[in-house]
């Protein structure tokens, strides 16, 4: 067997771009005019192929629908004042993705297929990325289980697809947690660590009843103890006491964000003392106690980093400080810097299209 994959594109008739409203999008509903779409059976991946956005057949008894093999990623493009367009570190996405599919005994998509099917689809809807600030194209991987039969075994087919969405940078209003105590997001020996579509499923309900108290977020703190946090809603977490920023360390049950890592990075650049360690829900409320616990933040990909204004713990309510120079809008605008093609690229995280 031969691992090359020659793209097949069937573009569309008309282009939906004219009749799009960018002024007022709603994040994650319209979508460019083309996907890619590849089908995995007989042991082996067929022919990608890049066709119109539009509905998929599948039968009811598909076992996505029964047992939840389904993985994503979530990605970004970017176009610059020259009108280039730029992918942030796809090839960390594609890992990631893999590493999910493993966990999930879904087959692994060549990174010819993910990565080279990224470009190609992004190139020919590159008029629907916009350069401006905290505009981009949304990018969303994401493969499931299409073998029909509700027999409870590993799919023998799946689809691997690439839809694609515009996005612009919403404002969501002040963020506040409330650190879990009861409710997990995660076990050890779990799958916490990959996008399995099903993580989100179970955090709804515990997110809910988080909303009807007022607070945004959860902070998922770990199953066995609720004594250390690990992840702020669908972000990483990022703990600032005094001039220290902390972490916690990536393990089964946290799924280690690209952005994760490039803030970590430029922590270091900046000189910022980072630790990447266990952070007790004490170590937060004493130093919260003591004036030391200056920013809470969650990182990813959609919102890049989210400034956290206030958490509640069983009893214990606090509000954070109002900062000027933050270390997280410090962070936050040299990331965007980076992707907008604004500055330098030290660590080659920019893919041009
Ligand atoms: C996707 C995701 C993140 C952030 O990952 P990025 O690669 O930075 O977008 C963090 N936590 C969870 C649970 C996620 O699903």
């Amino acid at each position: 067997m031969t691992d090359t994959y020659e793209i097949v594109v069937e573009p569309i008739q008309t282009s939906k771009l004219a009749s799009t409203d960018f002024d007022n999008l709603t994040f994650g509903k319209s979508f460019t005019d083309h996907m890619l779409e590849c089908t995995w059976k007989d042991g082996k991946w067929q022919r990608p192929v890049i066709k119109p956005y539009g509905p998929i057949m599948m039968e009811p008894s598909a076992k996505v629908f029964h047992y939840g093999q389904a993985i994503f990623e979530g990605m970004k493009a970017f176009k610059d004042a020259t009108g280039e367009v730029f992918l942030f570190r796809p090839e960390d996405n594609c890992k990631r993705f893999n590493e999910s599919a493993k966990r999930l005994a879904m087959p692994e998509v060549p990174r010819e297929i993910f990565v080279e099917g990224l470009k190609q689809l992004v190139n020919l809807d590159k008029d629907w990325v916009r350069y401006g600030e905290g505009l981009s194209l949304y990018l969303r991987p994401f493969m499931i289980a299409s073998e029909n039969g509700v027999a409870a075994a590993p799919s023998t087919e799946y689809k691997f697809m690439i839809v694609m969405s515009p996005a612009f940078a919403y404002y969501k209003g002040d963020v506040r947690v409330i650190i879990a105590s009861d409710f997990s997001r995660a076990a050890d020996g779990g799958v916490g660590y990959a996008k399995a579509a099903g993580n989100y499923a179970a955090s709804f309900y515990p997110n809910n009843l988080a909303l009807k108290e007022g607070y945004q977020q959860i902070i998922w703190t770990d199953a066995a103890t609720h004594n250390y946090i690990e992840e702020a809603g669908t972000m990483n977490i990022f703990v600032r006491i005094g001039d220290k920023l902390l972490t916690a360390p990536s393990n089964d049950r946290i799924l280690n964000g690209v952005t994760r890592r490039s803030v970590m990075q430029l922590a270091k650049d900046k000189g910022i003392t980072i630790e990447e360690r266990r952070i007790s829900v004490q170590e937060i409320i004493d130093a919260a106690n003591n004036d030391e616990l200056m920013e809470i933040f969650g990182s990813g990909t959609a919102a890049v980093i989210v400034p956290i204004k206030g958490f509640k713990h069983k009893e214990f309510v606090h509000e954070l400080p109002v900062l000027e120079n933050s270390y997280a809008s410090q962070i936050k605008e040299h990331l965007k810097d980076i992707q907008y093609n604004r500055v330098e690229d030290p660590h080659g995280w920019r893919v041009q299209i």
